[in-house]
């Protein structure tokens, strides 16, 4: 079968679309016939090298993945050959106190699908059968493919890490990528106004779309006092953050007393300086937030059926072209997702 492999890390690293044999499951797993793979910032961590867990290469990137069951190990009874699915990507062992608590996010012997076992920028990949999640008829896979793994990572953000009510403001960081695009959405269902930051004025059109009520220009330096000026000098109750570094040090000029800042990526660098007298003077909190737990799988799913939350898809690209996708994530130049059907 084909498969897209990293055989180097690099930016960008050595990526090839290669022949390689067919994955067979383990008697826990199931094999999926790939129908559609979302390109997300983790992917390019991992061409990049730059995740701090090791990674055998050659490997197959990939974690957002939907497709069909094609065969099932000797152990799995709940599921049958075409059935629809989604793959949870941080996989989970189901055993340790996290799991059994159903905070898989938190599983002590996690691993991440693409970057320490194979991934689904191929044609069929081998997951373990509890990683499963049934897709909605009414979602199609490339919908799937768009949301499971950003989507349920905001989904996540937004009502578990935060508690947003309504009338409370929220500030979406990068407001059309994967994460900020369904972020505003949710945001917005649970009542919330929503303000975000963005860098073009297609990116800018995209955030009121979807419902921000304020845009900010993100290259401008001055955008956490436009934040405030929004909400009268009195700063956001929430932030959703997921780019880390300078950023995550400017927003808290622009949060509100008692306010919280979830943050669950740091791309722009993971050392930050937190200046702690207005931080314990003005009883801010800064929440970590990792992956998703098989719940918020579901409700992203049941959000997508009934039309709370939309797919953001710049494109679809076939697996030949997936190597393209990285190089226009990387350029920041994407609205929402690009994915990859194979
Ligand atoms: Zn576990």
């Amino acid at each position: 079968m084909k498969a897209v492999q990293l055989f180097a890390h690099g930016q960008p690293g050595d990526l090839r679309l290669v022949e390689v044999a067919e994955p067979r499951p383990a008697r826990d797993e199931v094999v999926v016939r790939v129908r559609a793979c979302g390109l997300n910032r983790l992917d390019l961590w991992a061409e990049q090298g730059s995740l701090p867990i090791p990674i055998q290469l050659p490997r197959t990137p990939g974690g957002e993945i939907a497709g069909e069951i094609d065969a099932v190990g000797d152990e799995v009874k709940e599921w049958r050959v075409g059935d629809r699915v989604a793959v949870q990507s941080n996989l989970f062992c189901g055993e340790c106190e996290f799991c059994r608590a159903g905070h898989e996010s938190l599983c002590l012997r996690s691993e991440l699908l693409g970057v320490q076992r194979e991934g689904g920028f191929a044609e069929k990949v081998a997951v373990p059968a509890r990683a499963l999640v049934r897709l909605p008829e009414a979602v199609s896979f490339i919908d799937s493919a768009a949301l499971t793994l950003a989507g349920s990572t905001a989904m996540h953000m937004l009502t578990r890490r935060a508690r947003v009510t309504p009338g409370q403001t929220v500030l979406v960081i990068a407001g059309a990528s994967g994460v900020g695009s369904a972020a505003i959405q949710i945001a917005r269902s649970l009542g919330a106004r929503v303000i975000a930051t963005t860098s073009s004025e297609a990116k800018r059109h995209l955030c009121r779309t979807l419902g921000a009520e304020e845009v900010v220009d993100a290259t401008d330096p001055e955008w956490p006092a436009e934040v405030r000026r929004w909400t009268n000098k009195r700063g956001v109750d929430w932030v959703v953050e997921h780019v880390g570094g300078v950023v995550l040090e400017s927003v808290f000029s622009c949060v509100a007393r008692g306010g919280t800042v979830v943050t669950c990526g740091a791309t722009a660098g993971r050392d930050v300086r937190l200046n702690l007298w207005p931080f314990f003077v003005k009883e801010q909190r800064l929440v970590g937030s990792y992956g998703r737990t098989r719940a918020d799988m579901v409700e992203t799913l049941v959000w997508a059926v009934d039309g709370r939350l939309r797919a953001v898809v710049e494109e679809v690209l076939p697996l030949d072209r997936a190597v393209e996708g990285f190089a226009r994530l990387r350029n920041r130049t994407v609205l929402g997702k690009l994915v990859i059907q194979s």
